[in-house]
């Protein structure tokens, strides 16, 4: 099996095409075959050198990776000219000098768009002479068979009149000579399919195996676009979710036979996927799930990887024992920045409201009764601590929020920390006790 991802380097890598890149990486790793890498750059305005690193740096950090390439299709003209000047010679293309206007005129006569075969001429765009008679059938893997008759196709242009391949054409040759023997993309390609079909027949090579992927929508059924959230690969990465947790989440995208909050390995993923059983109806992207998803990913991490992890990602080194404490309360790497960062930063002037909520005059007294507590004690460690609150707690009959709310407040400027006791024993006696009587 050769299998190929051709992303085109006029964006970032965006999920959909995240997609395509994976179940052709799955289909290829599945059955020991090879994952070729074409970049589509000859949208010479909107391809950029930045854009195709960046679609690498995608991939790569997906952990997709490729057997073959990048192969940049702008570099393979010299072959498209051959290749055109062979079709032009055995007559299966020729020259045309007919405008667009000329041709729905004709069209509108004649029906399909082959009037100006009859007059060949030296000059003008290449067009593909197709059949007048037949049909051609496309066999999709998820869609089944779509059939195209041969008298409602115009012949399509194929090269510029300065010779320069069209789209269709291009993508062609490149796989037939790639050798690509199954083409797995997105579903708005479904349409040129039939094109690409005809060239095949041209250059008398049998054409690979096609499966259209359905589109991905949001939540709202709507084409999932920036309204929905984080829409690139680079965008997931900087809301911290792991390559593994969006692995998993979009192979399932639309995948027959799973439901999409199936925990499965990479490895299970490579020997399970067949793109046969992928969904023709719209897969429902929805990043909720997938934060349902990454926080599973991020518990399955021991304590050093998730460590590491955070360091990486917050770009601050020592985290240890602040992940330690909160790794039960986040779904994401972004997430823990906000809920722990306040143990190194010192606590947050941004929340106004718990404020005025916990730090009342009688919530200043408790943090004094909390502090003379504390202080007292001679050893600073979890169970030290826990007891001398809860002596706290019972001398002045207070419920368990009335003293740790405010206490939280004191520490991190916010109601919102890991478990009170845990923090103060990481936070450590000096920085507890100052924050505190700070508040107070
Ligand atoms: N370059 C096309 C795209 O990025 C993909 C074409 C293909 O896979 O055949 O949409």
């Amino acid at each position: 099996m050769r299998v190929r991802f051709a992303p085109s380097p006029t964006g970032a890598l965006h999920i959909g095409g995240a997609r395509a890149a994976l179940y052709n990486w799955l289909m290829a790793r599945g059955s020991g075959g090879t994952m070729v890498l074409r970049i589509e750059d000859t949208d010479r305005e909107r391809s950029t050198p930045e854009n195709v690193e960046q679609i690498l740096d995608a991939l790569r950090w997906l952990q997709i990776d490729w057997d073959e390439g990048p192969i940049s299709q702008v570099e393979r003209s010299g072959r498209h000219e051959e290749v055109l000047q062979q079709l032009l010679d055995a007559g299966h293309a020729y020259r045309s000098t007919a405008t667009g206007d000329d041709v729905k005129a004709y069209k509108a006569e004649h029906g399909a768009d082959k009037g100006f075969r009859g007059t060949p001429e030296a000059e003008g765009a290449v067009r593909l002479r197709v059949p007048d008679e037949g049909a051609t059938v496309v066999h999709d893997l998820v869609r089944g068979d779509t059939t195209f008759q041969h008298v409602h196709l115009d012949d399509p242009v194929i090269a510029r009149a300065d010779g320069t391949a069209l789209y269709n054409f291009a993508v062609a040759v490149d796989d037939a000579d790639a050798g690509i023997t199954h083409v797995v993309r997105g579903e708005d390609h479904l349409s040129n399919t039939p094109k690409q079909l005809l060239v095949y027949v041209a250059m008398g090579v049998e054409p690979p195996q096609f499966a259209h992927l359905p589109l991905l929508h949001g939540p709202d059924g709507k084409k999932l676009s920036k309204r929905h959230g984080a829409a690139s690969v680079q965008e997931l990465r900087d809301a911290g979710y792991l390559p593994a947790a969006i692995r998993n989440y979009i192979a399932l995208l639309g995948w027959g036979d799973t439901d999409d909050e199936t925990l499965i390995s990479t490895d299970e993923l490579v020997r399970r996927f067949d793109v046969s059983r992928v969904s023709k109806n719209p897969a429902q992207f929805d990043e909720k799930k997938l934060r349902w998803m990454n926080g599973r990913y991020l518990r399955g991490l021991s304590l050093d990887e998730l460590t590491a992890e955070l360091e990486a990602f917050t770009g601050r080194t020592g985290l240890r024992e602040a992940v330690a404490i909160s790794r039960e309360k986040i779904q994401t790497l972004a997430d823990f920045w906000p809920l722990a960062g306040f143990i190194f930063d010192g606590p947050t002037d941004g929340d106004e409201k718990a404020r005025a909520k916990w730090l009342t005059e009688e919530g200043r007294a408790t943090l004094g009764a909390a502090h003379d507590a504390l202080a007292a004690l001679p050893a600073w460690d979890h169970p030290s601590i826990e007891a001398a609150l809860q002596e706290v707690l019972e001398a002045r009959e207070l419920k368990p929020g009335a003293l740790f709310q405010p206490i939280r407040v004191a520490l991190a400027g916010t109601a919102v920390s890991p478990g009170i006791f845990e923090t103060l024993t990481v936070l450590g006696r000096e920085p507890s006790l100052e924050r505190i009587a700070a508040a107070r």
